[in-house]
């Protein structure tokens, strides 16, 4: 933890933050035993790898493939990308906690890039928002927004604004309250004029939608033309290092909860068309921005819902949205419905016909699973098909495409399903079609090709053993023991001389020499010699390295399931056990060490009879063993 924050100040805030109502705002959870679990946020997670661990008062978080694992605070840092003073303070406004003035005077010292940019972000949001109530400057863009028909708690909600149509605008805004200007160009919200000093506005006489992160914090914006000579029609902040189009969802910020609350996410292609939908009542819709749907998309959507409806316009180019979406979701752990809307039209427009909720509720409740869209497309290319040769390699063909989307990692159930269906359609066995199946199985990341994953989190490399297996797995029983319940700190062990002594005389972390355990050692003797109890997440909170606190977490599941064990000795005993082991191995390491100094110091030495008499006499104190080699040079 960073010593310059009131440690009163981070205690307060973890106590009031509630790990599983903060995780489960972002990833639905499910709860199982003691534990919740759910898809783990920072690796592509097709199985519920997370575990949310809260017993004995700990609040911890823990990948079982990727190895994340923390605390809140570790959670929001990544999660969010935020700095630990953005996470402290973010954690705190969320639980309603008031931070020491002396946090306060810390605000503005995190001048990292993306705090600048989402600075300029927010700049810019307030300066749309107030010329959209701008008699002159925001009157187009209120007419337009009074043509969608958008109410003023839609505007509100979505933050709606207005760019005025002049070439200065944001410029002057930006200097009169005293930001720099460099931080709005890095933002793409201005631009250097070409020809002369200075710069311009990048939005200009357009109708501004805030792009919000999942906190609702304006991190782009997209702009549309109020005139159709003002090309291109919908304008969007370029990329920057908090954008990226492929991992943003239009309103996902205002829909999350009614997602995960309904299980259901609905995906829209437009500004418009979310904002419409939110305005009738469907809140669990968001949008893509203008691109086409993303892998980084459904690994967002599978972890909040279980069911993605996907609605398409009705005209050819949403037809091959579509195809591609299909194929994007198809071996992911969520279901995918497909809903053309009909007659060509666009969510808004059958928002805007009479009783056109309920006509566009029926549509999504009748969409189609993705699996069956497939293959009923399959069904209609197998009737344009003739003779059976052909057939069969119309069905090799379609076989071999599912096997690429992943078909070896979809649920049993459904592909038993497919099967019968195309055996039916066929009228083959089962069998047949499924020795249809490509025996050699394209990895999935070749089959959808989609922009790189920068995100993806490294699996630590396991260290090399520096120390004998013996001594650390001693090691780790130990201190294992302690993570799990720091009150054994108070149990006597069995000392050196035979004699009883508390476990923190007889050991401290230089008993530690696993450098992989070292600074786990370190923090947790720390807090044992406070002679206060500790839980986990105060541990984590030490530990700034990713794979220190997933030892933690290993740590204590580990003890945990001896705990469990209904034939587990008490704590005490097993205390008792893994002190002793360390002991063992530690006895046996210095009589090594005895040894060989012994013979380094017989090879060297003229003088072989003071040495031979020396070594006797240490014999005769228990210091040496009989069988010592007692060869001298002489
Ligand atoms: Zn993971």
């Amino acid at each position: 933890m960073p010593s310059r924050f009131d440690q009163s100040d981070v205690d307060r805030v973890r106590d009031a933050t509630d790990l599983v109502a903060l995780i489960a705002e972002h990833v639905s959870l499910h709860p199982k035993g003691r534990e919740h679990v759910g898809l783990c946020p920072f690796h592509d997670d097709h199985t519920p790898s997370l575990t949310v661990v809260t017993h004995k008062d700990n609040a911890f978080y823990k990948c079982h493939s990727c190895g994340a694992a923390g605390n809140a605070f570790n959670f929001v840092m990544d999660y969010h990308k935020m700095s630990f003073p953005e996470a402290l303070r973010h954690l705190a406004e969320r639980a309603g906690v008031q931070l020491s003035a002396r946090f306060d005077r810390t605000r503005d010292d995190s001048g990292t890039s993306a705090a600048a940019l989402r600075k300029a972000n927010a700049i810019a949001a307030s300066f749309f928002c107030k010329m959209l109530q701008d008699r002159e400057h925001g009157a187009a863009t209120r007419s337009m927004i009074c043509d969608r028909r958008i109410d003023d708690t839609m505007v509100d909600a979505f933050g709606l604004g207005a760019a005025p149509a002049e070439w200065d605008g944001l410029v002057r805004h930006a200097r009169a309250s005293g930001v720099g200007i460099e931080s709005l160009v890095a933002a793409g919200l201005l631009k250097p004029r070409p020809t002369a000093d200075g710069h311009y506005d990048a939005f200009r006489n357009r109708l501004i939608f805030p792009i919000c992160d999942e906190l609702g914090r304006p991190i782009a914006f997209g702009g549309r033309q109020l005139d159709p000579a003002d090309e291109p029609k919908y304008l969007n902040s370029a990329e920057s290092s908090i954008f990226h189009k492929s991992r943003t969802l239009y309103g996902l910020h205002l829909a999350k909860r009614a997602i995960i609350a309904s299980k259901q996410a609905i995906v829209a292609e437009g500004y418009t068309d979310v904002i419409a939908c939110h305005q009738a009542g469907l809140d669990n819709v968001v949008g893509t921005l203008g691109t086409a749907l993303t892998r980084e998309h459904v690994r967002l959507l599978k972890r909040l819902c279980d069911v993605v409806v996907l609605l398409f316009d009705g005209d050819a180019a949403g037809q091959r949205a579509a195809d591609r979406a299909v194929e994007l979701f198809f071996a992911e752990s969520v279901d995918i419905k497909i809903c053309i809307l009909p007659d060509g039209s666009d969510p808004d427009d059958v928002l805007r016909q009479d009783a056109g909720v309920d006509r566009l509720r029926n549509d999504i409740t009748a969409a189609e699973d993705a699996l069956p869209y497939m293959t009923n497309q399959f069904r209609r290319e197998l009737r344009r098909t003739d003779g059976a040769a052909a057939k069969y390699r119309c069905l090799e063909r379609f076989m071999t495409k599912l096997v690429d989307l992943g078909w070896h990692h979809m649920p049993g159930v459904r592909k038993r399903q497919t099967s019968a269906d195309l055996s039916h359609w066929l009228g083959v066995s089962i069998d047949d079609i499924e020795s249809a199946l490509p025996r050699q199985r394209r990895s999935f990341s070749t089959a959808v090709a989609t922009g790189p994953s920068t995100d993806e989190p490294s699996v630590p490399q396991e260290l090399a053993p520096a120390v004998s297996p013996a001594r650390g797995r001693a090691e780790r029983d130990l201190l294992a023991l302690l993570i799990h319940s720091p009150g054994l700190r108070a149990q006597t062990v069995t000392a050196m001389d035979g004699g009883l002594v508390t476990v923190t005389k007889r050991f401290n972390a230089a008993a530690f020499h696993d450098p992989g355990v070292q600074r786990v050692a370190e923090a947790v003797f720390g807090r044992l010699e406070t002679d206060s109890d500790f839980t986990v997440q105060d541990l984590m909170g030490e530990l700034q390295s990713p794979d220190d606190r997933r030892l933690v977490s290993d740590l204590y599941e580990q003890a945990q399931v001896h705990a469990d064990h209904t034939a587990a000795p008490s704590a005490a005993e097993r205390l008792q056990a893994a002190c002793a082991a360390l002991s063992k191995v530690q006895g046996d390491e210095s009589y090594r060490e005895d040894l060989a100094a012994y013979r380094r110091d017989l090879r060297h030495t003229a003088d072989a009879d003071a040495l031979r008499e020396q070594i006797n006499k240490r014999r005769k104190q228990g210091d040496l063993p009989a069988a010592m080699p007692l060869r001298v040079r002489s």
